[in-house]
């Protein structure tokens, strides 16, 4: 079982998924928390690039391939590995972050994000994606009280309008797939989105 955690910053995705990971692992299950931008060896590179100054003299075009790049080395290094291996794999960030981040605010054509989408993932796709839905304004502070020590990363620094912008952008993701995608109120207390979300994977499990 593949479930993606999709969402802007401070939406509290990782805190999340280590709730739920806590959880399936108290059940016996055999469970793989990753991240994205990153998540193999190859990718964390990427990563460490991507999210430095360095990547400012990059066009977008440039960077939603390096986005690319890395997730396919992940998918194919880890992701792909233990789905086959028979663990769950609980991903920080996937293929809709770039549809969002690279695709909408990076102002790049559909077809060509879909494109590159198509060859990052080759034929893994999540079961499930989990969207964590909030404000952009509070999910910005929360990020920023996160960052205090170690200074927003370049992302985080963008205007008000952009990160509602996204918002929206992963909403249309979920009514567009309905199937794959579940949107989570994270507005709610970390428990009651701890309960919701295991609650739609123990869905998906139950046969
Ligand atoms: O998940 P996290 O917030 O740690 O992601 C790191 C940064 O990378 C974020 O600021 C996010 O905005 C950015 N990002 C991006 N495009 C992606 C994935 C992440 O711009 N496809």
């Amino acid at each position: 079982l593949f479930v993606t955690f999709e969402g802007g910053e401070g939406a509290g995705k990782s805190t999340q998924i280590r709730r739920l990971a806590e959880a399936l692992k108290g059940e016996g299950h055999d469970v793989l928390v990753t991240r994205e931008p990153g998540g193999s060896p190859g990718a964390e590179a990427v990563r460490h690039v991507l999210l430095s100054g360095a990547a400012e003299a990059f066009g977008t075009r440039m960077e939603a391939i390096l986005f690319a790049a890395a997730r396919n080395d992940h998918v194919e290094e880890v992701i792909r590995p233990a789905l086959t291996s028979g663990k769950i794999v609980l991903c920080d960030r996937f293929m809709d972050s770039s549809r969002v981040y690279q695709g909408i605010t990076g102002n790049l054509e559909p077809d060509f994000i879909e494109m590159l989408q198509r060859v990052a993932i080759n034929g893994v796709m999540p079961d499930c994606t989990l969207i964590l839905d909030i404000p952009a304004k509070v999910g910005l502070e929360r990020a920023q009280k996160r960052s205090a020590s170690d200074g927003p990363d370049r992302f985080e620094k963008e205007r008000l309008e952009t990160h509602e912008k996204r918002r929206e952008a992963f909403l249309d993701i979920a009514v567009r797939e309905p199937e794959r995608c579940h949107v989570v109120d994270a507005m709610q207390t970390e428990e009651a989105i701890a309960a919701e979300i295991l609650a739609i994977v123990k869905r998906l499990m139950s046969p």
